[in-house]
Formats: structure tokens, sequence, C-alpha cells
């Protein structure tokens, strides 16, 4: 299997009044090129593009082409699980949005510190999803995991009945304290599990790096787009049999494809050149947003539009130097139909939803300062 899998939860979309607006036509271009090429992995969830993209797998993907054809991840939403009956019923729900009669990889969404113990165990989710895999409604089961290593290795030891685990990797993250990707992935590897990457490219930012970095990528490989070097990286892992880029384009299915379809692994001078560019990113990226969503999934009562408003923090930050600044504008034009920044209450919604555990209140009034002056 090629270790490119295609994330449906950032599909391109026809407007953006609606995460649920996904663009279907181009969206089942970018997945019959996908399949052309002989790439087979898809991993969708229950809530990504607020509870559509299960039934967008099921229009582009299930209903096209032969179920043997391609592998189908999904995932158990621990964050709306509120007693252990709505597993089954859950279950059955995405069997039936996906149109499948089983999924080749099935997860426990999410397992964190807040909700390992009141939830997931709680609950005993691993007993549900292995009832699943004895029953044939489940080829593998495994966890995605935003938390740091100690805790990975209690579950792990507490579940050797997993088959892998999915984590995020990529090489700005690799020794960063907070997400703690080289132990995550160490901790992983001492448990003899198989491991599948989703952030290589941490939501786009390293696909879109300050000019000074980017030099020192265009210098080694003038051709080799920026991106493809966070997706080489997490690739060239040993235990990584899959890399998940949350493909928005038909131009970065493309790119990500012309590297991954006949993939090397990074050589000794590529890992120098990605220590170099990260010494010159360290300190850059001023808001670690991945643009996952979950925060808006949560529910925003004044409906703003949290990872719109850090990527235009982060692009004003990054990008300032170059003496382009739009991202003003864009922030006026978001702001006209949904909460500024400023008119947040306080309520910590998306605060308790975010796996990076950003201080989102906090940074939003760094936006706040930096757009509405
Ligand atoms: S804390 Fe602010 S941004 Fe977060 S959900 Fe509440 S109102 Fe929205
Ligand atoms: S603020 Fe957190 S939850 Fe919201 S998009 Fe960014 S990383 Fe995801």
């Amino acid at each position: 299997m090629k270790k490119l899998g295609f994330g449906m939860m950032r599909l391109p979309k026809y407007n953006d009044e609606s995460n649920r607006n996904v663009d279907m036509i181009v969206a089942a271009n970018m997945v019959e090129q996908f399949m052309i090429n002989g790439f087979t992995y898809f991993d969708t969830a229950f809530m990504y593009h607020s509870f559509f993209s299960e039934v967008v797998v099921k229009q582009i993907l299930v209903e096209k082409y032969p179920r043997s054809s391609f592998t189908l991840a999904d995932k158990m939403p621990t964050m709306f699980l509120k007693k252990a009956e709505d597993m089954p019923e859950i279950f059955s729900r995405q069997l039936m949005k996906c149109g499948v009669e089983y999924f080749d990889y099935y997860m426990m969404h999410d397992v964190n510190s807040s909700n390992y113990d009141s939830v997931v165990q709680a609950f005993d989710g691993f007993g549900f999803i292995s009832s699943k895999k004895a029953e044939g409604q489940i080829r593998e089961i495994g966890f995605s995991f935003h938390d740091d290593a100690v805790l990975l290795d209690r579950v792990l030891t507490d579940h050797p009945e997993v088959d892998f685990v999915q984590l995020q990797i990529n090489y700005l993250d690799w020794e960063d304290e907070g997400v703690q990707s080289r132990k995550c992935y160490e901790t992983a590897v001492r448990h003899g599990k198989k491991v599948i990457v989703m952030e290589p490219v941490k939501g786009g930012t390293l696909a879109n790096v300050p000019e000074a970095a980017e030099m020192v990528f265009k210098a080694h490989d003038p051709e080799a787009s920026v991106a493809s070097w966070a997706i080489r990286f997490a690739a060239s892992l040993p235990n990584v049999f899959m890399v998940l880029s949350g493909m928005s384009s038909m131009e970065q299915l493309q790119d990500n494809m012309s590297y991954m379809k006949d993939f090397k692994p990074l050589c000794d001078a590529e890992y120098e050149t990605i220590n170099k560019a990260t010494a010159v990113l360290k300190g850059a990226v001023a808001i670690p947003c991945t643009t996952c969503g979950y925060c808006l999934d949560a529910g925003c009562p004044m409906d703003i539009q949290i990872p719109k408003y850090f990527t235009l923090f982060n692009t004003e930050k990054l990008l300032g130097s170059r003496g382009f600044s739009p991202q003003e504008e864009y922030y006026f034009n978001t702001a006209e139909n949904h909460g500024k920044a400023s008119d947040c209450i306080g309520c910590g919604n998306c605060e308790a939803a975010c796996p990076q555990h950003l201080k989102i209140r906090e940074l939003l009034v760094d936006v706040k300062e930096m757009f509405e002056k």
C-alpha cells in the first residue's frame, strides 16, 4: 500500500458559507486521480465537514469503486459519547452513512487525558471496537492520539490489543515538548505498533513557510515543493505505514502524488536541510493551530471563525516581512457574517475541544489587537 492517505476533512468547497458546501465535482475528480495513480487509503470521521464527510465518502468513493479497491478509516467520536450505549448506535450510522459493511481501519477518536478515564475506559471503548473487529465489521483497530508520551504509554499498556496508533508527527513538532512527536513515535515503536501520521504539514503551516525557511529548501532542491519535505519526513519513519494529507485542491493532490507515488525516504543530506529550516521556523509560527476545526464543531455561541483567524494571524506574522499583508481585509470580510475575535464571551467551549491545547481565548485577544486596531 502506498504511504499517502486522503484525509477527507479539508475537501474543496464551492463557498465558505458552510463547512458542508463540499465541491463534489472537484472532490470526485481528486478521488479519481488518486485511485488511478494507485493510492487506496481514505480517512474520514463522524464530524468532519460538520458531519457531512462520511456522506461525501459514500457518494464519491464507495458508490463508484469496488469495495476491495480501497481502504477506509473511520473513528468513534469520543467527544460526543454520553454513555456506552451511544457507541453501537453511532457505529451503525457510520456504516450506513458511508455505505459500507466494514471499515478497514477504525479508531477511538482523539484519545487524551481529559477523556481517557472518563469516556474511553468508562464506556469500554476498546472493548466495543474489538467486538466489532471480531464480528468482521472492522479489520484493524486503533486510536488517534493528541497528548503526551506518558499517557500514550499508559494507553498502549492497558490495550495491547490495538493494531495501530494515529499520531501527530511533523518535523517542527518532532522535538516540541507540547506535542512530543518524537517521544510519542518512539513509545508506539516500543510497544510494537505501526503508526499512521496525521497533520504532517501542520494544517498547512509547513506548506507556507517564511521566505528564509523556503530559501533553505529551495537551495537544496529548487523543484521540490515546500510541503513535500514535511510529508516525506513523516513517511520516512520506519514504523509509519500511512501519512494522511487533508487535500483541498487538485494541485495539492498532484504535488503530493508526485513524490509519494514512488516514495524514497529522506537521505542524510535532506535531514540536514530540514534541521536547518526547522531552526529558521522555530519562533516564526505564532499560533500552532492545525485548522482541524474541532473548536468550531464544539459550537461557539458567537460563531467566531477561530482557525481562520489564527491562520490569518500566522500569515500576517510570517509574511509581514515581505511587505504583503491582505490578511486584515480577509479578516473583516469574514467578520461581516461571523463573530469577530473581540466578540468572544469566554465560555471556553472551544478550548475544551482543542487537541493542541491552545489558549484560544487569550490568543483571540492577540488576534483582536492585530486586526481590530
Ligand atoms: S470561548 Fe470565545 S471563541 Fe471559544 S467558544 Fe466561547 S465565545 Fe467562542
Ligand atoms: S484552535 Fe485548536 S481546535 Fe480550533 S482549529 Fe485550531 S487546533 Fe483545531
